[in-house]
């Protein structure tokens, strides 16, 4: 899941909400750009991201007693910063300015309704990245297009048998857990916010099932807004193998507060999809493929000639 073709223009200490939010005008500039996904063409629909070419608001909230679990770090002038990290990203730009990684066409961004109402496509993010947990992004695409080959809402998860909604979403990671998860997660949604998802990360990390990748990528997609550095397998093995931590992190959460220590605000929304779909195609969990990659002269880790 990822977090690209975006620009961070706005930096406010309020959460301002995103184009999903049907408050928030559409059209003009702030209509998304259709994407085209091959479940979509395969429909006959489109889909689109929420905030694709859109702007983007970071949001910093003062932290308060327990959190919120958005950052309130300022990274402007950090203390510390990894030797040659402009290069080195400068460099993984270059090797994906091809977009052509499995998560550039299948992403959550590319997984929901364009015609769904806003609410409704708001839930279909939530529960795409609900099902992309160690699973690869085309097991999750093809969950999310028998889900909503039904329809889907809160009230159809809710009215599917625990059987049939595990056979929609196999063969995707833990499914058996993540039919529960989902159930439970409905259930909350339609109490607590009406069927919609709610819009700070501290809210949606108390859903079953949802982690702070997940909440952190919500935030962006459904909602527009940057809410911290979205880590996941593939973001935390980059930025250790790279020496983009200060020292080595045991957990994408661990690394996640690594990288806001000193990475520019600004680079927040971007670093998710460049990491996740290098990490896709060159930095790869086992044998990465450094001879080919332009970091191989700057990576502590490179292996080869
Ligand atoms: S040189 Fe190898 S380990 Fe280093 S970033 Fe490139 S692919 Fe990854």
């Amino acid at each position: 899941m990822r977090v690209v073709g975006v620009r961070m223009l706005t930096r406010s200490r309020s959460r301002s909400r995103g184009p999903g939010d049907p408050r928030t005008p559409r059209g003009g500039e702030e209509e998304a750009a259709p994407l085209r996904t091959s479940e979509a063409a395969a429909e006959g629909r489109k889909s689109r991201c929420p905030v694709k070419a859109q702007r983007l608001t970071v949001a910093y909230e003062e932290d308060t007693e327990g959190g919120t679990g958005e950052s309130t770090r300022s990274p402007e002038v950090p203390g510390w910063q990894p030797q040659d990290w402009q290069q080195q990203l400068a460099n993984i730009r270059t090797m994906r300015s091809g977009k052509d990684a499995p998560v550039d066409q299948l992403g959550a961004e590319h997984c929901y309704d364009l015609d769904a109402p806003p609410k409704v496509q708001r839930l279909q993010v939530l529960l795409s990245l609900m099902l992309s947990s160690q699973t690869k992004d085309q097991v999750t695409a093809g969950a999310m297009q028998r889900l909503r080959a039904r329809g889907l809402t809160v009230d159809s998860i809710l009215q599917t048998d625990d059987h049939t909604l595990g056979t929609l979403i196999y063969p995707v990671g833990f499914w058996r857990t993540k039919v529960k998860y989902i159930k439970q997660t409905c259930a909350i949604l339609q109490q607590r916010y009406g069927g919609d998802i709610p819009g700070s990360v501290a809210e949606l990390v108390a859903l079953p099932g949802v982690g702070p990748k997940m909440a952190h990528l919500a935030m962006a997609l459904a909602w527009g807004t940057v809410s911290g550095i979205a880590v996941d397998t593939h973001v935390h093995r980059i930025a250790n193998r790279l020496r983009w931590t200060k020292k080595v992190t045991k957990s994408p959460e661990e690394t996640r507060i690594a990288l806001e220590e000193w990475l520019p605000r600004a680079l927040w929304g971007e670093i998710n999809g460049l990491l996740v779909g290098f990490g896709q195609q060159t930095c790869l969990p086992v044998r990465p493929r450094c001879q080919g990659c332009l970091n191989r002269t700057l990576c502590p880790a490179a292996v080869g000639p």
